[in-house]
């Protein structure tokens, strides 16, 4: 289950708390000190831990929490509230451009995130809502990656534009924004080629479909389970080419909670979604206060 590991050692440090019934300085900062060790473990960045730990004692030890009738579970709530604002606090959902027009969303990542199956559960989910999208095809290295993509969008009902791997995907682009735009479609998910490791080339691909089309959202899916270097990628990504937001998947496989508690801190990028498993049902809105509230019991 998600964020197991992190859980547990965090309900333990919160029991100690609980049980006392007064607590003094001491007992908060030795509290807050097993906080930041869990967290660390988690493979939270650690600016972001240094600067959590900081904001939750000057908050706990004031003396409306300490002289209180529950200072432990005090002391709990704000944790938990500082946790739901590292991870975005409010639910972020993509704006779409009215009916009548194409919104264009570009997904990108590296090579194994998750990008394929994440863009075709999302295309799934709003032809749900009655929208009418399209997925493009644009990794022209794998022709193994755009089988996938067509398996994909057939089963969950929503179209592939494909033109092989003979063109390059800024001519892709174009030709599959004025097929959505003869066609009825109104949105168009662009599933872009990824690399094991961030690559020059792999960015100026991206840059290039930006410049070709308008592109109204570009999402990074990243591997929750990659902890840290999840974020390093990220970071990459947004100084490179500039993200809308990002999508976690796996982390239905992520015991430890670093990417999540992390990104959004780092590159100032909410997370959208979250992705849950490998079903094509898999694929969450991104509820920073659910999270909270999976990671402290
Ligand atoms: P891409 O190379 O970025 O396009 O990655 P794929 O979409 O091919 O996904 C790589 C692997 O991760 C596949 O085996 C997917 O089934 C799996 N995967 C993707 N998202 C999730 C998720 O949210 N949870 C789990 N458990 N597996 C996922």
């Amino acid at each position: 289950m998600a964020f197991d590991s992190l859980s547990e050692k965090l309900q333990n440090v919160f029991k100690k708390l609980k049980s006392k019934g007064v607590l003094t300085e001491d007992d908060v900062k030795e509290a807050m000190k097993e906080v930041k060790r869990a967290l660390l473990e988690a493979d939270v960045n650690f600016k972001v831990v240094k600067n959590f730990i900081k904001t939750v004692t000057e908050k706990a030890v004031g003396e409306e929490v300490m002289k209180g009738l529950n200072p432990g579970q005090m002391v709990i709530k704000i944790v938990r509230d500082e946790m739901t604002s590292l991870m975005g606090s409010e639910v972020s959902e993509i704006k779409l451009l009215p009916s009548n027009e194409v919104t264009i969303i570009m997904m990108c990542g590296l090579q194994g995130a998750g990008k394929t199956t994440t863009v075709a559960k999302l295309a799934g989910q709003y032809k749900n809502k009655g929208r009418k999208p399209l997925l493009v095809a644009c990794d022209v290295y794998r022709p193994a990656a755009i089988k996938q993509l067509e398996i994909n969008g057939e089963k969950v009902g929503v179209p592939v534009f494909s033109m092989g791997t003979a063109n390059k995907p800024r001519d892709i682009v174009k030709a599959a924004l004025s097929h959505a735009q003869k066609n009825d479609i109104n949105l168009m998910f662009i599933d872009t080629a990824g690399r094991l490791h961030i690559d020059e080339g792999m960015m100026q691909e991206l840059q290039e479909i930006k410049e070709t089309v308008p592109v109204n959202y570009t999402i990074l899916t990243v591997d929750s389970m990659t902890g840290q270097d999840s974020v390093n990628v990220a970071t990459t990504f947004n100084d490179q080419i500039g993200i809308d937001g990002v999508i976690l998947t796996k982390l239905d496989g992520d015991t430890r909670g670093g990417a999540a508690l992390s990104i959004k801190a780092v590159t100032g990028k909410p997370i959208l979604y979250a992705g849950m498993g490998e079903k094509l049902t898999d694929l969450e809105l991104f509820y920073p206060e659910r999270m909270a509230s999976r990671i402290l019991g």
